[in-house]
């Protein structure tokens, strides 16, 4: 199985890239936040609880997305492999990740850390927010808090897969097609 975490901070482009993906390697698709969104949008009792934290830009307690991460793993007995998009954002969540894949015989071949500089994810997210409607994108004190937050609780799992001789630093910069082809590149190397 082809299995990849594709990393980095909010804005980065990691939805943009793994729609790419899942079709160039025919790969399934596993946003925490996309999952998330959907569940707030149908008013379970799992969205309703997220959205006081999603509202703020702070992470969702790690129970509650590795439990979403274990439901649709199941869900897929047959794919040829994952991209993890958004998860895993704690080094909890990297631990219980490796645990859930070795009980299906596989783990994480690499992870794709995108690398953008901060006034561009701004810029993005912004501008993201007057299409997508996304709240969280629309409020500079939420994006800043979420850069926070990435840089504070998120950052530290590069380290984990840095343990394991799994990171990979993708420059984040510059078109859709050229990031896309880095990252192409950086898988196939493999
Ligand atoms: P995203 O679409 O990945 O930017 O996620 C939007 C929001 O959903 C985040 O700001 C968090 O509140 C929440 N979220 C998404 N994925 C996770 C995760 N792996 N762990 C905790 N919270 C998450």
């Amino acid at each position: 199985m082809l299995n990849i975490v594709l990393f980095g901070p909010p804005g980065a482009g990691k939805g943009t890239q793994a729609v790419k993906l899942i079709d160039q390697y025919k790969l399934v698709h596993l946003s925490t936040g996309d999952i998330l969104r959907s569940e707030l949008a149908a008013e379970t009792k799992l969205g309703l609880k997220a959205k006081r934290y999603m509202d703020r830009g702070e992470l969702v307690p790690d129970e509650v997305v590795i439990g979403m991460i274990e439901t649709k793993l199941d869900q897929n007995p047959d794919a040829k492999g994952f991209i993890f998009d958004g998860f895993p954002r704690t080094q909890a969540q990297a631990r219980a990740l490796d645990n859930l894949l070795s009980g299906k015989n596989t783990a994480i071949t690499t992870m794709l850390a995108l690398e953008v500089e901060k006034q561009e994810l701004i810029q993005r997210l912004m501008g993201r927010g007057k299409v997508s409607g996304r709240a969280d994108d629309q409020d500079i004190s939420v994006i800043e808090n979420r850069i926070t937050v990435y840089n504070r609780e998120t950052s530290p799992v590069i380290d984990y897969y840095e343990g394991q001789g799994k990171f990979k630093a993708v420059n984040g910069m510059g078109s859709i097609e050229e990031i896309f082809d880095r990252l192409c590149s950086a898988i196939d190397s493999i």
